[in-house]
């Protein structure tokens, strides 16, 4: 693609497109190509400063609109989204890298999916009457608590603004959103498509940008009440400390290495199967990726077989192709962080069974299963974020409750067993924020879903994150 062909990614403020006010851009590429993609507006805090203004004073208003009108406009808001599906589709796939055909059947319509389950809370929030000591009617309200700052990772870029930007709404609040610099084209058209739904100007603002300045600024300004930020877990730490200052409330959805553990008495066909999908689904680019399986030393080898034959059937390839099951890398660094776990694991000795490659033109690697990995191998520790997995036997329930929680994350974590008593009791025993059972990765607006540990603290989805995005006021009136 020529330099001509570049695509505009300009900030989304108080319902316009605008420039930076610096009037400087920073370039974005195609995973697929390596081709420049995008040129997208470099902000800075004058930036985030106009996109905070605007928020604060749409939502002062926002606060007031029936909750059957702000329903309504959630709930158009996820038909827009559906009505622009395949341009959506088509963004996320060449901005992200991801097969078309999976941003086709999960990311868009999940994202609409989240805008049409949060319209309904919105007539749902109320407080409680609480009978207290004394002549008193005591009772509760939520109330928004105002601009919520929303920073979101690369991997999922339109899903994730959903999951930020629906809830605060919903609520009350109004969002300023970050988008990642790799891919910020589908969060720009996600905003355009809240003003053609009806949204007022300043309730969705997106500046696009680098994370330590316009991300930075936003976690730092004086008016924004709550960072939800989802990203890596050292830049959480780093968001934690500079949100510290001004006592924001903070959500933080951070990274993960989450085991998967199958026993012997489980249906091998079904769990092999899902292994490989759980450890490469989107290039392994995802926060719940099944990246460390635990396999039951009885079945070890039959399961290891199973895996590496179902990860060499993977087609890499263009992700516009429709045959295409796994696309590349985001970037050229991220490939070469990979390629050095990679180097890494076979260093300490793990036997790579498949995989480990890059191919270009563009941004690939050749899905990769390291064998006899031990549990103090990095590959096994620290969170890879592309598509590595480590494959490791255990002696019994007790072995492998110990070996996956022998990391310090705590995302998620799977279960493979016909025992319902073993399965329940392991599920009690792993620390996660979510355990599946006989499945992986299921997700839903209505599922409750975050992490502990180095993983994060603060629930997104159903019920749960209302509580995030509001406050209580208790109100006492004397009744003599
Ligand atoms: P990252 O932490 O580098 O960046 C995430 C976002 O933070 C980006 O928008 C970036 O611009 C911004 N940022 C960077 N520095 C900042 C700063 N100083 N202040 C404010 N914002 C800043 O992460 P990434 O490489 O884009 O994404 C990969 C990571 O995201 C992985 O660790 C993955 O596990 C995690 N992730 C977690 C979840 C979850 O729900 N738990 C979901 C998806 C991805």
């Amino acid at each position: 693609m020529s330099g001509s062909a570049l695509r505009d990614g300009r900030n989304w403020i108080d319902g316009a497109a605008s420039d930076a006010l610096g009037g400087d851009w920073i370039l974005s590429a195609a995973p697929g190509t390596g081709e420049p993609l995008a040129r997208l507006a470099r902000s800075g805090s004058s930036d985030v400063d106009r996109a905070v203004a605007s928020a604060r004073a749409a939502q002062v208003a926002w606060a007031r609109v029936d909750p059957n009108e702000k329903g309504r406009l959630l709930w158009e808001i996820g038909n827009r989204i559906l009505a622009r599906a395949e341009a959506l589709a088509a963004l996320e796939a060449v901005d992200v890298g991801k097969p078309l055909a999976n941003a086709r059947l999960i990311d868009v319509p999940r994202t609409a999916d989240t805008f049409f389950y949060f319209s309904g809370w919105a007539t749902k929030l109320h407080g409680e009457t609480i009978p207290v000591r004394g002549s008193f009617l005591h009772y509760t309200v939520k109330e928004p608590i105002g601009v919520v700052a929303a920073i979101i990772p690369w991997n999922f870029p339109l899903l994730l603004a959903a999951r930020k930007i629906a809830p605060a709404l919903a609520t009350g609040n109004a969002v300023v959103l970050k988008p990642p610099e790799e891919a910020s084209l589908s969060c720009l058209l996600l905003a355009e498509i809240c003003s053609e739904a009806g949204l007022p100007p300043g309730l969705v603002n997106v500046v696009t940008g680098l994370g330590e300045e316009a991300g930075a600024a936003l976690v730092a300004h004086t008016d924004v009440g709550k960072v939800a930020f989802t990203g890596g877990t050292d830049t959480g730490r780093l968001v934690m400390r500079n949100a510290t200052a001004g006592l924001k409330r903070l959500q933080l959805e951070l990274g993960g290495k989450s085991p998967n553990v199958v026993f012997a008495d489980a249906d091998l066909d079904q769990a092999s199967t899902a292994a490989v999908s759980a450890a490469f689904y989107n290039q392994g680019e995802l926060c719940t990726s099944g990246s460390r399986l635990l396999v039951e030393r009885g079945v070890y080898h039959e399961v290891l077989a199973r895996v590496v034959a179902g990860t060499e059937r993977l087609r890499l390839g263009d992700p516009l192709d429709a045959r295409t099951t796994l696309g590349p890398l985001i970037s050229a660094p991220h490939r070469a962080r990979v390629l050095d776990y990679i180097a890494s694991g076979d260093a300490e000795g793990a036997r790579r069974m498949t995989g480990g490659d890059p191919r270009d033109p563009g941004y690939f690697v050749t899905p990769t299963v390291f064998a006899d990995v031990r549990p103090e191998m990095r590959i096994h520790q620290e969170e890879i974020f592309g598509p590595v997995l480590s494959v490791l036997p255990f002696d019994d329930a007790a072995d492998a409750v110990r070996l996956a929680n022998a990391t310090e994350f705590g995302l998620a974590a799977g279960i493979w067993t016909r025992d319902i008593g073993r399965a329940h009791t392991v599920a009690g025993q792993i620390r996660a924020g979510t355990v599946w059972i006989n499945t992986y990765n299921r997700f839903d607006a209505a599922s409750p879903y975050g992490g502990i540990g180095a993983s994060g603290f603060g629930r997104e989805n159903g019920r749960a994150v209302l509580d995030e995005l509001t406050t209580t006021k208790t109100v006492w009136v004397a009744l003599s």
